[in-house]
């Protein structure tokens, strides 16, 4: 795969979803330790069946650590993307980088609006949408996370917050079926990132459920093919009752991204769904 390439061509769209596992190393991974993170991600990988991954899986380090995974990752069917972009192009944007800058450093994928970045950075949803569309205009597959906080869930606004998120995405999405067909959506209570917590499969389904209703109303056809993962707390223990689940495309993985044993625990867990 290397560097950014046609491979890229967001044209090809397979009519099915494919399963996708995607690991958030957030400001975790010194070179040497991305290195090794790496490495044996690969080994574990290559021990399994064939070395057939029956899911996509994609692996997001740090920006100062893409380049030394990149290079591990090689040919392998693992890929690569970043935890943010610019909205902008290049230019003078101090301390930012660009879509284009990640598709140079090989990149695929990009995650857009983490909710530590919406908390932390201000990021709200007109400009969360921007950067959605940056990433298209560069040639990459948006993750965009959406989902609410504790405090609204318990005001009985979940799927309020969730559906404000998702509407602000559509104004900017591209019109092109291919490339529409190439967002991802992750849905992340915030209330169960980091911290252990974890959704019921019940309230997992029910906001997966509306969101493939609201891109399926939104979108036509083409949000039957929009991936949904979900994200929060994900451990091997609980992964294969979440990946089991109707709606549910993959996980969105922070934590136990970070030791290889329990991520590929984790890519084991997924099911053959289609
Ligand atoms: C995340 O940061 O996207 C995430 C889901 O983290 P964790 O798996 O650690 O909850």
């Amino acid at each position: 795969m290397g560097s950014s390439g046609d491979n890229h061509d967001l044209g090809l769209v397979e009519m099915r979803r494919r399963m996708l596992i995607v690991g958030n190393w957030k400001m975790n991974g010194l070179i040497e330790t991305a290195r090794e993170l790496t490495e044996d991600l690969l080994a574990g990988l290559a021990g399994r069946v064939g070395g057939a991954l029956r899911c996509e899986v994609v692996l997001c380090p740090p920006a100062t650590a893409l380049q030394v995974v990149n290079q591990h990752l090689g040919g392998a069917a693992v890929k690569l993307g970043g935890q943010d972009l610019s909205e902008h192009e290049i230019g003078p944007h101090t301390g930012e980088i660009c879509g284009i800058m990640l598709r140079n450093v090989g990149c695929w994928y990009v995650i857009v609006g983490h909710s530590e970045r919406r908390a932390n950075w201000g990021e709200e949803n007109p400009r969360v949408a921007r950067k959605m569309a940056a990433a298209f205009r560069d040639g990459l597959q948006p993750i965009v996370c959406v989902g609410e906080t504790l405090d609204e869930r318990d005001a009985g606004r979940a799927l309020d917050v969730v559906r404000e998120q998702l509407e602000a995405l559509y104004p900017l999405l591209p019109s092109q079926t291919g490339k529409r067909q190439q967002l991802v959506v992750a849905y992340e209570p915030v209330w169960a990132i980091g911290t252990g917590r974890n959704a019921t499969p019940g309230q997992i389904q029910e906001v997966h459920g509306f969101i493939r209703r609201n891109l399926l109303e939104r979108l036509g056809d083409d949000g039957r093919k929009v991936r949904i993962l979900y994200g929060g707390s994900v451990k091997a223990g609980n992964a294969a009752d979440i990946f089991a689940l109707e709606d549910v495309d993959g996980g969105l993985i922070g934590g136990a991204s970070l030791k290889s044993s329990d991520f590929l625990a984790i890519i084991d867990a997924v099911p053959e769904k289609f």
